[in-house]
């Protein structure tokens, strides 16, 4: 190992890992769960344990290569695009699909104007019925 790697924060450093678990949320658009991530990584690292990847999980997302969207009591939900998108959530079977519409424009600076703490981020999503129980 050379000097240099040494000198790199622990986290910062992409093991094998990792990449899988990055490689395998990258592939999908469905937010899966820890859980699915698991099952699929597995495919290829048979060895690795659902701890390892929720460590890892939790590492990307402080990395910025990922987001964590936690739901209170039920399981988080993972998306390997780290860039600001909003989201609609099938409120019946869960399904949460990404909304390529463009940003809205000021809205943490007018959300600013409300608080006297600093707001940093937002997260916007829109519930209701995807098109599959919407037909039903
Ligand atoms: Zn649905
Ligand atoms: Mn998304």
């Amino acid at each position: 190992m050379s000097i240099q790697q040494q000198k790199r924060p622990r986290f910062l450093r992409h093991t094998r890992q990792r990449e899988a678990i990055l490689r395998v949320l990258r592939m999908t658009h469905e937010h899966p769960t820890a859980d699915w991530i698991y099952q699929e990584v597995r495919k290829e690292i048979p060895h690795i344990s659902l701890g390892t990847v929720y460590r890892n999980l939790k590492i990307l997302t402080e990395m910025g290569e990922a987001q964590e969207m936690s739901y209170g009591s039920s399981y988080s939900r993972y998306d390997g695009d780290p860039r600001l998108h909003y989201h609609f959530v099938c409120d019946d079977c869960g399904r949460i699909e990404d909304l390529e519409m463009p940003l809205v424009e000021g809205l943490e600076a007018k959300a600013a104007e409300w608080t006297d703490g600093r707001i940093e981020s937002h997260r916007l999503e829109f519930h209701g019925l995807c098109r599959e129980c919407n037909g039903r």
